[in-house]
C-alpha cells in the first residue's frame, strides 16, 4: 500500500525540517512505499527555500508553492488532488499532529476505515476557547446537516475512494469539517493528547475563528434562511392580533393619542431584525457571487511534482513548472 502525506504550510520555515526529520523516521518505520507532498501556501519566510533543499536531499519529496497565500483548505486541496497513494494522511506541519500516531492510523486503516479520524484533547487550550468552541459545536450539531465534533480537525487518514469523493466536492468555499463529514464512508475517531505547536505560531485570531465558525454555520444548511421565514411568520402574526386589538380599542373607546414607546420599540426592533434578515440572505448571495465566478483554488508558482512520463530519480528534485490539473494555471516567469 502506498501511502501520501499532504503537509499545508505557511510560514513554517521554524519548524519545517525537523517536522520533516520527525515524520520521515516515523514513515521509515512502517515499510510501506511512502511520498510527502508539502504545499507551500505562499509563505514569506523562507519556507519554499527550506522545501526545496529537503526535496533535493529527499526523493520521497513532492512540494508545490502557491502564488500567494490561499488559505489552508486551498493547500489541502491541491495536496489531494496530487496525491498518488493507495491512502492520504492530512498533518499540520507544525507538529501539533503527532507523527507518532501514523502508525496507529495505518494500522485503523488496514481494519477497513475509510476515515481515522484523531480528535485532540483540549488541555493546555485557553478556558474561554474551549469554552466557545464547546458552545459553538452544541449550536452547529443542532443546526448544520452534518455532524461535526468538538477537537476533530484536519487530522486523519483518507481512503483513496474517501479522497476521490472529497475531489468531487469543487465548491470555492471550502469548510473541510463539513466537506469530510459530508462524504460519509466508514469513519473511526481516535483520540490523542493535545500538543502546543514547536514554533512560528497559530494564524487564528479569535476574529478568523469566529468568521470561519460563521463559514461552517452557513456551507452546510440553509436553515438560516428558514429562521428568517419563521420569524417573519411570528412577527406578522403578532402585528395581526395587536392591529385588530387597536382598531377594537378604537371602534369601542374612541383613539387616545398615546403609544409613542411602543411605536419607537417596534421601529427600531422591526428595522433590527430586518437588517439581520438582509445580512443572512446577503451572505448566501456573497456565496453565490463567489462561487459563480468559478476562478481557480489557486493558483501554482512553483513545484518539483513529476510531469506523468518522467522517471523519477535524481530528477525528480529539479523544478518543473506544469499545468497537471485543469485548474491549475501555468505561470511562467517572462
Ligand atoms: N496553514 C496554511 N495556510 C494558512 C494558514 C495555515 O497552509 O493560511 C497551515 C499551517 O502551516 C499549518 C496548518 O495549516 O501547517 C495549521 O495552521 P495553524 O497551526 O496556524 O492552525 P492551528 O493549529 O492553530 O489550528
Ligand atoms: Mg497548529
Amino acid at each position: 500500500m502506498r501511502l501520501t502525506l499532504v503537509v499545508p504550510c505557511f510560514n513554517e520555515a521554524d519548524v519545517i525540517a525537523r517536522f520533516h526529520q520527525a515524520v520521515s523516521r516515523e514513515l521509515a518505520g512502517t515499510d510501506e512505499p511512502y511520498e510527502i507532498i508539502y504545499v507551500d501556501d505562499g509563505s514569506n519566510d523562507g519556507t519554499l527555500a527550506a522545501l526545496t533543499e529537503i526535496a533535493i536531499a529527499d526523493p520521497a519529496v513532492r512540494y508545490l508553492s502557491f502564488s500567494r497565500n490561499f488559505g489552508k483548505e486551498a493547500a489541502m486541496l491541491a495536496g489531494l488532488r496530487h496525491a498518488g497513494g493507495d491512502a492520504v494522511i492530512l498533518m499540520d506541519a507544525d507538529l501539533q499532529h503527532p507523527p507518532e500516531l501514523i502508525g496507529r492510523m495505518l494500522e485503523l486503516h488496514a481494519r477497513g476505515f475509510d476515515q481515522v479520524i484523531a480528535r485532540r484533547t483540549r488541555s493546555g487550550d485557553p478556558a474561554t476557547r474551549t469554552f466557545l468552541a464547546r458552545t459553538y459545536y452544541w449550536l452547529i450539531n443542532r443546526w448544520a446537516d452534518v455532524e461535526l465534533m468538538d477537537g476533530v480537525g484536519d487530522f486523519r487518514l483518507i481512503s483513496r475512494r474517501a479522497v476521490d469523493g472529497l475531489l468531487k466536492l469543487e465548491e470555492n468555499n471550502r469548510f473541510s469539517k463539513g466537506l469530510f463529514a459530508w462524504i460519509g464512508f466508514d469513519s473511526i475517531i481516535f483520540e490523542y493528547e493535545n500538543v502546543q505547536r514547536e514554533g512560528g505560531r497559530s494564524r487564528w485570531s479569535f476574529r478568523k475563528l469566529f468568521e470561519y465558525g460563521l463559514d461552517g454555520l452557513l456551507s452546510f444548511n440553509n436553515k438560516p434562511l428558514r429562521a428568517a421565514i419563521y420569524v417573519g411568520m411570528l412577527l406578522t402574526t403578532v402585528a395581526v392580533v395587536y392591529a385588530i386589538w387597536v382598531i377594537v380599542v378604537a371602534a369601542t373607546q374612541g383613539v387616545e393619542m398615546p403609544g409613542y414607546v411602543t411605536l419607537i420599540a417596534a421601529i427600531t426592533g422591526l428595522g433590527g431584525l430586518q437588517m439581520v434578515m438582509l445580512g443572512v440572505i446577503g451572505e448566501y448571495i456573497g456565496r453565490i457571487y463567489y462561487e459563480t465566478k468559478k476562478r481557480p483554488h489557486y493558483l501554482v508558482k512553483e513545484s518539483n511534482l513529476t510531469p506523468p512520463g518522467v522517471v523519477l530519480g535524481g530528477a525528480a528534485s529539479s523544478t518543473y513548472r506544469l499545468q497537471s490539473h485543469p485548474d491549475e494555471v501555468r505561470l511562467d516567469r517572462g
